[in-house]
C-alpha cells in the first residue's frame, strides 16, 4: 500500500501527528475487493486485520489527526477535530486521489471527553449506508474495512467497538476553513483554499479569481450532492459545517437514515429536536453552510468589500435558484415528466401532496410508476389509502405522460434506472447491527451485497425491498457516538 501525505506539508496547527491506539483482539468483519481493487491495494489478510485495526502503521504512513471547527445545529464550536480517526495517508494513482482513514482508532488531542472509539453499530451503518450510496450515483466517501476491535465502549451500554476504514477525495470540511477564520489567521485560510484547489479543483489555477471560483465550485458540487440526496430519500442527520465537504462527497454519517414513509419534516437524529437537518430542510441548510464557507473565503474574493459582498451573495442566490431547479428536476424525473413544464411541476406537487398525506413509501412509490406504464396499478395504489384521489392523480399523470410521446418500454426503462427497487432499510440496519453485537454478520453482509445493484430486481421478490410494517418503522437514530 502506497500512501502518501500531502497534508503534512501544511503548517502543524493542521493537525496533530499521532499513532492509532492498538487493540486487543480484532477481527475482519467486512473487506471491499472492488474498492481495493480501485485503489490498487493488494494486502495478506493478516495485514489487512494489523493495519485496518490500527495495530500496523504501514511503513510510508505518517498518521495525522486534521484540526477543524464548526457549526453544530448552528453554533460556533472552536475546538473540533479528529477526535476519533486519524488518516493513513493518500493513495493517488490514475483512478484519483483517496484519504485512507481510519474512524474509532483511538485518542487523539482533539478527543475531548471523548474515548477515541466508535461501537461496531455506527461503523457497520455507515458502511452499508456509504456503500449503498455509492451504487444509487451519490457522490460519497466509501468503505474499505470494517474491523470488531475485540474491546466493548462504554456508551448507553456497553458496546462491541470498531473500527471503519473510510475512504475520501479529502476530509477538507468547511470546518477545516472556518478554525483558521474565526482565528483571523488569514494566511492559513490561504493556504488551506490553496490546497483545495490544488487537491480538487485544480482547473481553477487557469482563473483570475481563485477563490471565488473555489466557492463556486463548492457550491456547484454540493448542489449535486443535495439534490441527489433528496432524489433517493436520503437524510444526513448532521448537516453541521464540520461534516459538510469540500469536495461535495457525503461524509460523517451518523444518525443518518433513508425515508421509509415520505414526510418533508422526517427527522431521525436523536439529537436533531428542532428538525433543523428534517429531510426537506437539506437544501437550505446547505446554503447555510456555504455561506459560512463564503465568509471564510470573502477576504480573499475581492480587496474592496463591497464588491467582495456582492460576488458572494451572487454565487449563494445562484446556489439557492440552482439547487431548487436541480431538484425539481431531478423529481420531474423520477415521474418521466420534463421538469421545465409548470403543468409536470403541479402533478409532481399534488403527487408528493398525497404520499405525504397518506404516508407512501417514498421508495416503492417511484419504484411501481413504471409498472403503471404497462397497466398494473396494484404496487402503486397499496401505497394509498385516499384511492379515488389517487386514481384521478394517476389518470393526469398518464395524460402528461402522452404528451411526452416517449415510447413506454424505453420509458420504463428510463424510470427503473432513477427509482430504486433497494435502499437500504432502517430497519435492516438495525436488525443487522442488532445480530453482529450477537456475532452473526450475515444480515449486513447480505445489505450490503444487495446495496451493489440498487436498480436491478422486483418490488415483491425481496425483503429487501420491503417497507417497514408500522411497528418496524425506526423513528430514531442514535448520534452513536
Ligand atoms: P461526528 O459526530 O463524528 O461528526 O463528530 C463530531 C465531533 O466529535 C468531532 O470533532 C469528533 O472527532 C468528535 N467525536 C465524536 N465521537 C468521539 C469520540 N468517541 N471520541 C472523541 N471524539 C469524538
Ligand atoms: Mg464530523
Amino acid at each position: 500500500m502506497k500512501l502518501s501525505n500531502s497534508y503534512i506539508g501544511l503548517p502543524e496547527e493542521f493537525y496533530q501527528q499521532i499513532n492509532p491506539t492498538p487493540v486487543e483482539n480484532p477481527s475482519l468483519l467486512q473487506f471491499n475487493d472492488e474498492l481495493a481493487e480501485l485503489l490498487k491495494i493488494s494486502l495478506e489478510e493478516q495485514e489487512k486485520l494489523d493495519i485496518f485495526s490500527g495495530n500496523k502503521i504501514p511503513s510510508d504512513s505518517i498518521p495525522i489527526a486534521l484540526n477543524y471547527s464548526g457549526h453544530q445545529f448552528g453554533n460556533f464550536v472552536h475546538e473540533l477535530g479528529d477526535g476519533r480517526a486519524v488518516l493513513l495517508g493518500e493513495i493517488n494513482n490514475q483512478n484519483g486521489n483517496y484519504d485512507i482513514q481510519l474512524k474509532g482508532s483511538g485518542l487523539t488531542k482533539f478527543s475531548r471527553q471523548g474515548d477515541g472509539r466508535s461501537a461496531l453499530g455506527p461503523v457497520i451503518r455507515e458502511y452499508i449506508v456509504s456503500e449503498a450510496m455509492h451504487y444509487l450515483d451519490v457522490p460519497t466517501s466509501r468503505s474499505l474495512a470494517a474491523v470488531a476491535t475485540g474491546e466493548y465502549v462504554a456508551r448507553d451500554n456497553f458496546e462491541p467497538g470498531g473500527i471503519l476504514t473510510r475512504v475520501a477525495k479529502s476530509h477538507l470540511r468547511v470546518g477545516t476553513f472556518e478554525y483558521f477564520a474565526s482565528r483571523q489567521q488569514w494566511q492559513d485560510v490561504k493556504l488551506l483554499a490553496d490546497f483545495a484547489i490544488q487537491r480538487h479543483y485544480p482547473e481553477i489555477r487557469e482563473t483570475n479569481n481563485h477563490y471565488l471560483e473555489l466557492l463556486k465550485k463548492v457550491a456547484e458540487n454540493q448542489s449535486i450532492l443535495i439534490s441527489k440526496w433528496m432524489g433517493v430519500g436520503f437524510v444526513h442527520g448532521v448537516m453541521n459545517t464540520d461534516n459538510f465537504s469540500i469536495s461535495g462527497e457525503t461524509i460523517d454519517y451518523g444518525p443518518c437514515a433513508f425515508l421509509d414513509e415520505y414526510h418533508p419534516g422526517k427527522v431521525f437524529s436523536s439529537i436533531d429536536q428542532n428538525g433543523r437537518y428534517a429531510f426537506g430542510n437539506q437544501p437550505s441548510i446547505s446554503a447555510w453552510n456555504l455561506a459560512s464557507l463564503a465568509g471564510c473565503l470573502i477576504a480573499f474574493i475581492d480587496k474592496d468589500s463591497d464588491k467582495a459582498n456582492e460576488l458572494a451573495t451572487e454565487v449563494l442566490d445562484n446556489f439557492s435558484v440552482e439547487t431548487n431547479q436541480r431538484i425539481l428536476n431531478l423529481m420531474c424525473q423520477k415521474i418521466g415528466l420534463d421538469g421545465s413544464s409548470k403543468e409536470n411541476q403541479e402533478i409532481l406537487r399534488r403527487l408528493l401532496k398525497i404520499m405525504m398525506d397518506n404516508e407512501a413509501d417514498y421508495t416503492i412509490t417511484f419504484r411501481s410508476l413504471s409498472k403503471i406504464i404497462e397497466n398494473d396499478t396494484q404496487k402503486f395504489l397499496s401505497q394509498f389509502k385516499q384511492k379515488a384521489e389517487v386514481n384521478i392523480w394517476i389518470q393526469d399523470w398518464q395524460n402528461a405522460i402522452e404528451k411526452e410521446s416517449k415510447e413506454k418500454s424505453l420509458l420504463k426503462k428510463e424510470l427503473d434506472t432513477i427509482n430504486p427497487v433497494f435502499i437500504p432499510r432502517n430497519h435492516l440496519i438495525q436488525k443487522a447491527i442488532d445480530e453482529s453485537y450477537e456475532g452473526n454478520y450475515d444480515l449486513m453482509k447480505e445489505m450490503i451485497n444487495v446495496s451493489k445493484t440498487p436498480f436491478d430486481g422486483e418490488l415483491e421478490n425481496s425483503v429487501y425491498a420491503e417497507a417497514p410494517s408500522k411497528d418496524q418503522r425506526i423513528t430514531q437514530t442514535f448520534c452513536g457516538t
